[in-house]
C-alpha cells in the first residue's frame, strides 16, 4: 500500500509518500514497531518563514498555493519511481482537515480533492492532533498510551476510552510554542523561537517564572507576561530562558504525570514541534523512568508539523475503510481531536 499525505494546517506545506508492503502492521491487532525493511515514509517540505513577526494567516496562504503544488509533484515523482504495475501510484490520498489556519487548510483540502478525484483514487481526512499521537503511538507499538502534544498552536494531554480520544488537560489559552513564540518576538528574535530558547538556555541561570497548572490544565498567558517584564527590566535573557524552559516543560511533565497515574497507563508519548526540545524530553522520559512507565518520542521530522504523520495515520485509516466523498470533505479550522471517531483500533479496545 502507498500513501500520499498532505500537510499544510499553519507553517509547513508538506507532502509525503508512506510505503508498507506489510499491510498487516497497520491493523490493531499487529500493531508493533515497524520494520524499517518493510516501511518507507518520504517527506519533502517547503516551510513558510514569515519577514517579520509571527505567522500571518494570509502570507501562510499564500505561500501553501504555491509550495503544496512542488512538495506533491516531488513525493508523487518519487512514488512514481517505485511503482511498476498496472494501476494508480498511490492507494489514496491524505490531508490534513484541521485544526489549522482555514485559508491554509482550504489550499490542502482542494489540492487533495484534485489529486484523489485524478488518480481515481479514496480521500482520506486526517485530524492533524490525533497525527501528532498516532505517529508516535505506531513507531513505538505501545498500545494504549496517553499523548502529550506539545505543538505551536496547541498544548494537550489525550487518552482513548470508548472509541475516541479524550481530551484529558489542555492550556487554557495560548498553545506552547505560540507562547514561547511571542516571548522571542518581544526581545527581536526573528520566528520561530522555540529552537532560540533552548540554544540561549544552555548558557543561562534560572529565573523564578509563575508556575499555573489547575488540575489537568495549564497556563501560559501569566509566564509570558512576566517572562516579558523579566526582559525589560534587563534581567539576561539567556537566565529567562532557562526559567522559560524549567517552568513551563514541569508544567506539562506535571500534568502528564497525572494523566498517566488517573488513567493507569503506563504508556506516554510525545507529539509536536515543542517536543523537538531536549530539556522537555529529558524532564518527560525521567519522570517515565520514576515511574516505571515507557516512553516514546519520534524523531525530530515526525514532531514538527509533517505530511509523514498525515500519510501513515491515512494508511490506517484507509485500511479500516474510513475514507472521505468529496461532498463531505470540507475541512474544520477548529476540528477538535475527540471528534474523531477512531476506526483504525479494534473495537475491544477500552
Ligand atoms: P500545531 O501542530 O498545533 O498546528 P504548529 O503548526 O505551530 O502546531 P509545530 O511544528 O507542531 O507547528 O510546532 C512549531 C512550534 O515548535 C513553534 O512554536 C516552535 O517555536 C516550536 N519549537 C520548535 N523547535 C523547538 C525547540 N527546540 N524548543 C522549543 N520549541 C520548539
Amino acid at each position: 500500500m502507498r500513501i500520499l499525505g498532505i500537510e499544510g494546517t499553519a507553517w509547513a506545506a508538506s507532502a509525503a509518500v508512506f510505503e508498507t508492503d506489510d499491510p498487516d502492521a497497520l491493523t490493531s491487532e499487529t500493531d508493533r514497531t515497524p520494520d524499517p525493511s518493510s516501511d518507507h515514509v518520504v517527506i519533502e517540505s517547503n516551510p513558510y518563514q514569515p519577514e517579520s513577526g509571527g505567522i500571518h494567516p494570509r502570507e501562510a496562504a499564500e505561500h501553501m498555493a504555491t509550495a503544496i503544488p512542488d512538495v506533491v509533484e516531488t513525493v508523487l515523482a518519487h512514488a512514481a519511481e517505485r511503482h511498476d504495475g498496472p494501476g494508480p501510484v498511490v492507494d489514496g490520498v491524505a490531508f490534513s482537515r484541521g485544526p489549522g489556519l482555514g485559508p491554509c487548510l482550504r489550499i490542502v483540502g482542494t489540492a487533495a480533492r484534485a489529486v484523489a478525484q485524478t488518480l481515481d483514487v479514496p480521500l482520506l481526512g486526517v485530524n492533524h492532533m490525533v497525527a501528532h499521537l498516532e505517529i508516535g503511538r505506531y513507531q513505538s507499538g505501545f498500545d494504549s498510551p496517553v499523548c502529550l502534544n506539545a505543538s505551536g498552536a496547541n498544548a494537550h494531554l489525550l487518552g482513548y476510552h470508548n472509541g475516541r480520544y479524550r481530551v484529558l488537560g489542555e492550556t487554557m489559552d495560548t498553545g506552547v510554542g505560540n507562547a514561547i513564540d511571542k516571548f522571542t518576538r518581544h526581545v527581536g528574535w526573528s520566528h520561530p523561537g522555540g529552537p532560540k530558547v533552548e540554544r540561549a538556555a544552555a548558557d543561562g541561570e534560572y529565573v523564578d517564572l509563575p508556575y499555573v497548572v489547575k488540575g489537568m490544565d495549564f497556563s501560559f498567558s501569566g509566564i509570558m507576561s512576566a517572562a516579558k517584564d523579566e526582559a525589560d527590566a534587563g534581567t539576561p535573557v539567556e537566565d529567562i530562558c532557562v526559567g522559560l524552559q524549567e517552568t513551563i516543560f514541569a508544567m506539562l511533565t506535571e500534568v502528564a504525570e497525572r494523566a498517566l497515574s488517573l488513567t493507569g497507563t503506563d504508556e506516554l508519548v510525545l507529539g509536536g514541534g515543542v517536543g523537538q526540545n531536549a530539556r522537555l524530553r529529558e524532564m518527560l522520559a525521567e519522570m517515565c523512568e520514576q515511574r516505571g512507565a515507557k516512553f516514546h518520542a519520534p524523531e525530530p521530522r515526525f514532531l514538527r508539523d509533517n505530511a509523514g504523520m498525515i500519510a501513515v495515520l491515512g494508511a490506517r485509516m484507509l485500511t479500516a475503510g474510513d475514507t472521505l466523498s468529496v461532498e463531505e470533505s470540507s475541512v474544520d479550522p477548529n476540528f477538535r481531536p475527540d471528534q474523531v471517531a477512531v476506526t483504525w483500533r479494534g473495537t475491544d479496545e477500552s
